[in-house]
C-alpha cells in the first residue's frame, strides 16, 4: 500500500487497530475526533472490546518467545531503521498531530523530536541489557545477574503528547525483549497509530507491537488481561491510581498530573525569567504535565514580574496550528476549553485579581475552533480551586510571597510534585532549592526540566504511583526482572561432604 492510499486509509473516516502489523476494526462502538482548530469531526476512532483486546493480546504472546531470543543488537538495528522512517516522515507525523491535537507545528515537531531520542536510547539495547558479573563470588563459584523481559506489557497514553509518551514506553520495553499492545488517547489517534505502522516498516516481526485504540472499555479489558505482566500509564492522576490499584497484581508505572511552580527570586533576570516562564505556561495551551501554571514570585519583584507577564500573555498570537505564526493552537475539545474557561470564572469568584482575561475569544475564519486566549491571575492564594486543581489550559497564577523557604514550602505541600524550577543567579539558592524541594524534576534557570531520554522521568507525591520512572535507566528496570545465577564446577575427582551451615565465600 503506498503511504498516501494508507492516509486515505486510515485518515479520513474511520480509524481502526494495528492488531500485528495488520489495520483491523473491532469493537462495535466509535468515538469523534475532532480538527480541535475548526471544532469539527474530522473522523471516528473505534472503541476496541474486550474481544479485540485479547486478540492484540493473544497476537503479542505468540510473539513473545521468538522475540525473547532475538539478540538484543538485532532488536536495536530495528530500532535503528525506525529512528529513521520517523525522521523521514516527520512531516507527516507532524501534521497529524496538529490537526487531531491543535498545537502549532513547530512544537509537535519538537514532541517528535524528543520521541526519537528515546529510540536513539533503546538503540543501545547490548549496552542496557549486558547484565553484571562477578568471577570469584564464592569459592570456584562465579555469579552473574541478567534482565529478562516480563512478556506482554501493555501502555495507556494522553492526548497531550500522541507521538512522544508512546516512545516513552514501547521502543524501550520492546528492546528488552516484550511484546507490547498500545492503548492511545481516543482523542488524536492518527498519529499515534502512523508511528507504529513505521516500526512494523523498520522491520519488527509480526506481532511484537499492536496498538488498540478505545476508552475505558478498552482499559479494562487490558488491565483484566492476566496475560498483561505490566502496565505504563500516562494520563491524569484520577486514572493513574484507578489503574494502580485495579491492575490485579500486574507491576503498573502511572504517571499522573501536575501543578508546576515557578519560583522567581528577587535576584533573577527578571526579563529572561518572564521570556521562560511565557513559553513553559502557555505554549501548547498550557496542556502539558509539565506546563508551569503557578509563578510565586519572592519578595519585591512581584509588581515587575506581573506587569511583564501581562504585557506579553496580551500579546500572545491565538489562531490554527497549522501556521507557525501563531503561538497558542486550540484546546483539545469543546467541553476541556469551557471547563478550562470554568475555572478562570471560579478565580474571580474566589478573589483572585484577573489582570489579562482570555475567554471568549474568536478567531476569524476559525469562529467554531476551540480556542481560549492566554489568562493571568494575581495574588492567588493556596486555598483557592485555580491554585489547587491542575488545570490543564492557558491559565497562569501568581502568589506572592515573602521569601524562599515560604516559596518553597508552597511547593512541598502541594498534592502533585511533578517539576518545579527556581529563577535565580545565585548558586548557594540554587543548590538548597534542588537538594530540598520536594519535586521530581526540578530546573535551575530551566523552566520546562523535562529530562533527556538517558535519565528517567518522573514525579513525586501523586504525579506518579509506582517506583520508578518511566524512559531511560528506571525504564530497563521496569521492562525486566533481574534472575541471578550461580554456577560452580567441581572436579569430578573431589568428593564433597553435606555441609549444613549457611554457605559463605569462606
Ligand atoms: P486521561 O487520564 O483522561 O486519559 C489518559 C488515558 O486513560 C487515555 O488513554 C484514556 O483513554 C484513558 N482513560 C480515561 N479515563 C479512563 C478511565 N476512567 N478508566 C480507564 N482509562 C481511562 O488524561 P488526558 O486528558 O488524556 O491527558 C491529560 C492528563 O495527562 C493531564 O492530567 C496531564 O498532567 C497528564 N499527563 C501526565 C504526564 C506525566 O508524565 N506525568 C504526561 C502527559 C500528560
Amino acid at each position: 500500500m503506498s503511504s498516501a492510499e494508507r492516509d486515505e486509509l486510515v485518515c479520513t473516516n474511520v480509524v481502526g487497530h494495528l492488531i500485528g502489523s495488520s489495520l483491523e476494526a473491532g469493537g462495535s462502538r466509535t468515538t469523534p475526533v475532532y480538527n480541535p482548530a475548526t471544532g469539527r469531526i474530522s473522523r471516528e476512532v473505534q472503541v476496541a472490546d474486550k474481544a479485540t483486546v485479547e486478540r492484540a493480546v493473544s497476537v503479542a504472546a505468540e510473539a513473545y518467545p521468538a522475540w525473547r531470543q532475538m539478540p538484543p543488537v538485532k532488536r536495536a538495528r530495528i530500532m535503528f531503521r525506525f529512528k529513521e522512517l520517523l525522521e523521514q516522515n516527520e512531516e507527516r507525523i507532524v501534521s497529524l498531530i496538529t490537526d487531531e491535537h491543535g498545537k502549532v507545528l513547530d512544537d509537535a515537531r519538537g514532541e517528535l523530536r524528543r520521541g526519537i531520542e528515546n529510540v536513539e536510547y533503546a538503540c543501545a539495547a547490548p549496552e542496557l541489557l549486558k547484565g553484571e558479573h562477578s568471577r570469584n563470588a564464592g569459592p570456584g563459584i562465579d555469579s552473574w545477574s541478567e534482565m529478562q523481559p516480563l512478556g506482554v506489557v501493555a501502555g495507556i497514553t494522553p492526548f497531550n503528547f500522541p507521538a512522544m509518551v508512546p516512545l516513552w514506553m514501547y521502543p524501550i520495553a520492546l528492546v528488552c525483549g516484550n511484546t507490547f499492545v498500545l492503548k492511545p488517547s481516543e482523542r488524536d489517534p492518527s498519529s499515534t497509530l502512523l508511528v507504529a505502522e513505521l516500526l512494523y516498516e523498520a522491520g519488527l516481526p509480526e506481532g511484537v507491537l499492536s496498538v488498540v485504540n478505545g476508552d475505558k472499555e478498552t482499559v479494562d479489558a487490558l488491565l483484566a488481561d492476566r496475560r498483561v505482566a505490566a502496565v505504563s500509564f500516562v494520563g491524569s492522576t484520577p486514572v493513574a491510581e484507578h489503574v494502580y490499584n485495579s491492575a490485579g497484581g500486574k507491576r503498573v508505572q502511572a504517571l499522573g498530573g501536575a501543578k508546576n511552580h515557578a519560583i522567581v527570586m528577587p535576584d533573577a533576570d527578571i526579563d529572561n525569567a518572564v521570556s521562560a516562564l511565557m513559553g513553559a505556561a502557555y505554549g501548547s495551551c498550557g496542556e502539558r504535565c509539565m506546563a508551569i501554571s503557578v509563578v510565586v514570585a519572592v519578595g519585591d519583584i512581584a509588581d515587575e514580574v506581573v506587569a511583564k507577564l501581562a504585557a506579553q500573555v496580551r500579546e500572545l498570537k491565538v489562531g490554527p496550528g497549522t501556521d507557525d505564526g501563531n503561538d497558542m493552537g486550540p484546546l483539545i475539545t469543546a467541553a476541556h476549553r469551557d471547563k478550562v474557561s470554568a475555572y478562570v470564572d471560579r478565580g474571580v469568584e474566589e478573589g483572585a485579581e484577573l489582570v489579562v482575561d482570555g475567554r471568549g475569544i474568536t478567531v476569524p475564519g476559525h469562529e467554531d475552533g476551540f480556542f481560549l486566549a492566554g489568562n493571568l491571575f494575581d495574588n492567588v492564594k493556596p486555598g483557592m480551586d485555580i491554585y489547587k486543581d491542575e488545570i490543564f489550559g492557558p491559565v497562569l497564577s501568581v502568589v506572592r510571597v515573602d521569601s524562599l523557604d515560604d516559596a518553597m514550602q508552597l511547593a512541598d505541600d502541594h498534592e502533585f510534585g511533578n517539576g518545579t524550577c527556581v529563577f535565580t543567579r545565585d548558586g548557594e539558592t540554587a543548590r538548597y532549592f534542588s537538594d530540598h524541594i520536594k519535586v521530581g524534576m526540578v530546573g535551575i534557570n530551566v523552566p520546562l526540566p523535562v529530562p533527556v531520554a538517558c535519565h528517567s522521568f518522573g514525579g513525586w507525591k501523586r504525579s506518579l504511583f509506582g517506583d520508578l520512572a518511566i524512559y531511560g535507566p528506571d525504564a530497563v528496570r521496569f521492562y525486566t526482572q533481574r534472575k541471578t545465577m550461580s554456577q560452580r564446577w567441581p572436579s569430578s575427582g573431589d568428593r564433597e561432604r553435606a555441609r549444613f551451615s549457611f554457605p559463605s565465600s569462606d
